[in-house]
């Protein structure tokens, strides 16, 4: 063993920066049990309550049935199944993209894609609250690596002027994973097409929360430019759609040149085969249940109307992440421990997932909670700050 390790571990647990983990003992709920206790919880990413539905339950298992468990190889070997193959025209079709292509999880997709497309001659801008996977991306793919302030699309186009760089990738969260803002897409784009970039979207957060049916950020609007050339989009599969996976859907040339030069798609087990049949169906709920998506915009009125008058600010978001910043870490981690006390679990985010200063609540909302749920947390907020 390194003999500092040790060393280091208890700094960061005297800096009350060690981070343990809970045992889960039901499914992905928004009452969930852990320890042998039942909580109400606002941390998870299953916006849609999708993770333990019946019906996908019972999809999950005839996909066992007629595929087994495991692929048994990689997507260029032998394992992409019919599955996969279903699965990947599908969100093709749903996304309004010419090929859609899996990979094992929304990690491994921004590895893959940005590595697949930009290198040491090139360069890549992106927005500093981008989430960590599109930093590391961009860091494995020795392309020169700026970032500009958070929507900044003023610095953004002074970079973009100023690069001798021969490719220019833009990288943007659609939401951001721990603001719950959006980006401009339709401005990004524009800038994109006047200076020959190509814009990564990850749509992790929006991809089956926004849009008409779920269909993701881009169908916020009607605006078909919203599908341009020059536009990668990538979503996962693990959050709202209930599941697990990623896909990166764009024109033709795009999907090939990732097909064979994403290293975390070549040298990696293809995701089981029974997980892809799994998501045709949950790609159906998301279409169908708009139901799921008018409940969380009536969480999210709630919520905000109920936090309106705390001496903490909820940041502005139209999404299910709302996050209540509470600005030093110790508060943070003090109201979320107090709210465990009274039995509702909501994460305390701290820096370096967040700048310094601005620890924060995040409250992320599921179509399954109930008025009453929110009810609750809203009265336990307002109680700990009057306490
Ligand atoms: C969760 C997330 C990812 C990673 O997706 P996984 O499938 O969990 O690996 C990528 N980008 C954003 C913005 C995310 O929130």
């Amino acid at each position: 063993m390194f003999p500092d390790l040790a060393e280091q571990l208890r700094k960061r647990e005297q800096q009350g920066l060690l981070r343990r983990r809970r045992i889960l003992q039901s499914p992905q709920a928004s009452h969930i049990t852990i320890d042998g206790c039942g909580y109400l919880a606002f941390c998870s990413n299953d916006y849609l309550g999708l993770a333990n539905h019946p019906q996908l339950i019972e999809a999950a298992c005839e996909g066992t049935i007629r595929y087994g468990v495991g692929a048994g190889a990689s997507h260029l070997i032998n394992g992409h199944s019919a599955a996969h193959h279903d699965l990947e025209q599908a969100l093709a079709g749903f996304t309004g993209f010419p090929q859609a292509l899996l990979f094992s999880t929304g990690y491994m997709a921004n590895i893959g894609a940005v590595t697949a497309l930009v290198g040491r001659e090139d360069a890549i801008f992106a927005d500093k609250l981008n989430h960590a996977s599109l930093n590391d991306a961009a860091l494995l793919s020795r392309a020169r690596f700026i970032r500009y302030p958070h929507l900044d699309l003023k610095t953004l186009e002074n970079r973009l002027a100023s690069t001798k760089a021969r490719r220019k990738l833009v990288i943007s969260d659609a939401v951001f994973s721990m603001e719950g803002d959006s980006a401009p897409i339709p401005e990004l784009l524009a800038l994109c097409e006047q200076y020959q970039a190509v814009l990564l979207l990850d749509d992790a957060h929006g991809f089956g929360v926004l849009g008409k049916q779920g269909r993701g950020s881009l169908f916020q609007t009607d605006s078909p430019s919203n599908h341009s050339p020059n536009l990668v989009y990538m979503a996962t599969l693990g959050k709202a759609a209930g599941v697990f996976g990623a896909f990166v859907a764009a024109q033709l040339d795009v999907i090939e040149t990732v097909i064979q030069s994403a290293r975390s798609y070549i040298y990696t087990t293809a995701t089981p085969p029974l997980l892809a049949h799994t998501l045709l169906t949950s790609l159906q709920l998301i279409g169908q249940d708009e139901w799921r998506r008018e409940a969380l915009q009536r969480h999210i009125a709630q919520l905000r109307q109920g936090l309106r008058s705390l001496p903490w600010q909820l940041l502005s978001s139209e999404t299910p992440i709302q996050p209540l910043l509470i600005g030093s870490s110790a508060e943070a981690v003090r109201i979320s421990e107090q709210l465990r006390e009274r039995g509702i679990l909501v994460p305390a985010i701290r820096p370096p997932t967040v700048p310094q200063g601005t620890a924060r609540l995040r409250i992320s909302l599921s179509a399954t909670h109930r008025p009453e749920d929110i009810q609750r947390l809203v009265e336990s907020l307002h109680e700990l700050a009057a306490s």
